[in-house]
């Protein structure tokens, strides 16, 4: 039989440089884990091809979900902000990609999941402030900030995904 000719084979390499690459901090909320909805929310990020970076199921210390949402200490909701975080176990995410801040917010909605765009997590999972299912960062300085807050460093992983040829040209 007639030999083919070699199929090109990609290795994984750097496809972006490093600039462009970012860090962003999800978290599933108490009532994303409580109502089933953890694969479904990773699926979304993971599907999209951005790259997990860290990954636990936590249960937040108060102290933990204060710091966290330290700047909004002064708003009336803090007190329950903080009960509703600490409720129960939350999924703790890194992620990481070219304009993952950005897009992961997309891919979110906007904080009132009544006005968050059917095809989002919250436009499509949610229905109220105080129970909208997932956190993400919102700047690529928060995103480094917030994933060096949650995790430990043994906890964080630099990989190659395979796919990254298949992603970014
Ligand atoms: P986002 O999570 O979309 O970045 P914010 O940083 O403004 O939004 O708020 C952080 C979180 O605080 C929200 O995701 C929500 O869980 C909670 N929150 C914000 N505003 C309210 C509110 N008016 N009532 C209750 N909870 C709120």
């Amino acid at each position: 039989p007639k030999r083919h000719h070699r199929p090109r084979i990609f290795l994984p390499h750097l496809v972006a440089s490093m600039e462009e690459v970012e860090q962003t901090y999800i978290m599933i909320k108490p009532d994303g884990v409580q109502r089933g909805l953890v694969g479904e929310i990773i699926s979304k990020f993971e599907r999209k091809g951005f790259k997990l970076t860290g990954l636990k199921l936590f249960q937040c210390p108060k102290e933990l979900a204060e710091e966290h949402y330290k700047d909004l200490q002064s708003k009336p909701f803090f007190p329950k902000l903080i009960d509703y975080i600490t409720s129960g176990p939350v999924v703790c995410m890194g992620w990481e990609g070219v304009g993952v801040v950005a897009s992961a917010r997309k891919l979110i909605g906007a904080t009132n999941p009544l006005n968050a765009e059917p095809g989002t997590i919250r436009g499509d999972l949610a229905v109220q402030t105080g129970r909208n299912v997932v956190h993400g960062s919102d700047s690529p300085d928060n995103g480094k900030h917030e994933i060096a807050l949650w995790f430990k460093e043994d906890e964080l992983c630099a990989w190659a995904a395979v796919q990254e040829p298949w992603l970014m040209e």
